[in-house]
C-alpha cells in the first residue's frame, strides 16, 4: 500500500497541504482543495499521471499511479515533488507522524532518529492538516521520534486535535522521559484530554537493562518518574513492552514491577518485535524465536491479567502462541504493513490471526504451521 509517490511539481512553492477531490472530467487527473467545500480556483491544485501542461494549473505532474488515492484522503504536495498521505479514510491506521527527532536510540527501534530538526515542518503540517480530516474519524496515532520534543507545539496540536475532532480516539507512542518535568505532565494534565491516551515503553524493573534497550542513561528513571506524574494528573496511560532476548529473561520480574508500582496503567501490551529499522542491525542482540519465550509470557500475562490489569499481545501469530493467551491477542499491525505468509493461505485460523509484518517476511519462528 502506497504512502507516498513523486512527480514533477509545477508552482509549488510551499508545502501544500489539502484535501483529495476526484470528481474532476479528466480520468488521470485529481484535484487537491485546501479547503474543501469551498471552489476557489486560487486553492485547488491537480496532480496528474500526464506531463506538465505549458500554462499550469499549479500541482504535481507525471505521478506514475493516482489510483491508492480517495475521496476525503489529506495529503501533502512538497516542493520536491513528493507527495505525502497524512491521513487515508478508509483506513482505521492514520498516524501523524510528529517529528523524526528522539531522545533515545533504541535498539530495536523500527523508525530510527534523525538527527535534524524537522518540528517546524511537522508542526505547520500538522496545523494546517488537522482541521481537514473528518469528524467522522473514530481513531488517530500520534507518532515519532518522540513527539514531545515539539515542545510547546506538541501541547499546541493537542488542543487542536481536541477541537477538531472531539470524538476521536488518539494515542500517542511517547518514551515519557519528557513528564519526568512537572510543568510538562501538569500542562497536560491541565487538556483534561480524555480521548487521549499515552503508549509508554518498560523495558525492565530497573534502570541499568531499561536504559541498556533505550540506549539513554538514566531514561529509566525519567520514564517512571513521568509514569507518575502523568497518572497524578490523570492522564491515561498505556505500557508497551517489546519481546526480545534483553527484555524476556526479566519479564516475569517486570510484570510484578507494573503491578506493584504502575497498577494505574490502563492497558499493557507485550508487543513481538518488528524487524525493521535498526532491529536487522541488532538482531544477534535481539531475535528470540517466540516459541521460546512462551512459558515467560504465559507467566507475564496472567500474572498481570489475573490482577485486574487489562492486557493485550500485539504482533504475535496464533500457531507460536500458547492457546492460554489467545484471548490476549489482537491483530495490531498496520494494514499498510500487514502480510501473512504462504503457508498462512491453508491456515482455518487466517483471519483472526495478527499475521506478519512485512518486514518479517524473512524473519519468524520455526513454529509457524497452518491449523489444518
Ligand atoms: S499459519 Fe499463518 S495464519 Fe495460521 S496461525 Fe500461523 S501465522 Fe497465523
Amino acid at each position: 500500500m502506497e504512502l507516498k509517490t513523486k512527480g514533477i511539481p509545477f508552482g509549488i512553492n510551499r508545502p501544500i497541504v489539502g484535501v483529495v477531490n476526484k470528481s474532476t472530467l479528466d480520468p488521470g487527473s485529481i484535484m487537491i482543495n485546501t479547503f474543501p467545500g469551498e471552489q476557489l480556483i486560487e486553492d485547488c491544485f491537480t496532480l496528474s499521471t500526464t506531463g506538465v501542461p505549458p500554462y499550469g494549473p499549479n500541482g504535481i505532474y507525471a505521478i506514475p499511479d493516482l489510483n491508492y488515492l480517495n475521496d476525503g484522503d489529506v495529503i501533502v504536495l512538497n516542493t520536491d515533488g513528493v507527495i505525502n498521505t497524512i491521513y487515508r479514510c478508509e483506513s482505521r491506521h492514520n498516524f501523524l507522524l510528529f517529528t523524526e527527532r528522539c531522545n533515545s536510540n533504541c535498539l530495536m527501534c523500527s523508525q530510527p532518529p534523525k538527527d535534524r530538526d524537522d518540528t517546524t515542518y511537522f508542526y505547520n503540517l500538522y496545523k494546517e492538516a488537522i482541521p481537514l480530516i473528518p469528524k467522522s474519524c473514530s481513531e488517530l496515532g500520534i507518532t515519532g521520534g518522540e513527539p514531545t520534543l515539539l515542545g510547546e507545539r506538541f501541547f499546541a496540536l493537542l488542543e487542536l486535535l481536541q477541537v477538531n475532532l472531539p470524538d476521536t480516539e488518539i494515542h500517542c507512542l511517547t518514551n515519557g522521559r519528557s513528564f519526568a518535568w512537572k510543568n510538562l505532565s501538569d500542562r497536560l494534565g491541565d487538556l483534561s484530554y480524555n480521548k487521549l491516551m499515552l503508549g509508554i515503553p518498560i523495558y525492565a524493573d530497573y534502570a541499568d537493562l531499561h536504559d541498556y534497550v533505550v540506549q539513554a542513561k538514566g531514561a529509566f528513571q525519567q520514564t517512571v518518574l513521568g509514569l507518575h506524574h502523568l497518572a497524578a494528573n490523570n492522564v491515561r496511560i498505556e505500557l508497551r513492552i517489546v519481546l526480545h532476548q534483553q527484555t524476556i529473561p526479566r519479564l516475569k520480574k517486570l510484570s510484578r514491577f507494573i503491578y506493584k508500582n504502575l497498577p494505574f496503567a490502563e492497558h499493557v501490551t507485550f508487543m513481538a518485535l518488528e524487524n525493521q529499522g535498526y532491529t536487522p542491525h541488532n538482531i544477534d542482540k535481539l531475535w528470540i524465536d517466540p516459541i521460546d519465550y512462551a512459558d515467560e509470557l504465559e507467566d507475564a500475562i496472567h500474572y498481570l491479567s489475573d490482577f485486574g490489569m487489562n492486557v493485550s499481545l500485539y504482533n504475535a501469530q496464533l500457531c507460536t502462541t500458547p492457546k492460554s493467551l489467545w484471548q490476549f491477542s489482537r491483530k495490531s499491525i498496520s494494514d499498510w504493513k500487514n502480510i501473512y505468509l504462504r503457508e498462512c493461505e491453508k491456515c482455518e485460523k487466517l483471519d483472526a490471526c495478527g499475521g506478519f509484518f512485512a518486514s518479517n517476511k524473512l524473519l519468524f519462528s520455526r513454529g509457524i504451521k497452518a491449523f489444518e
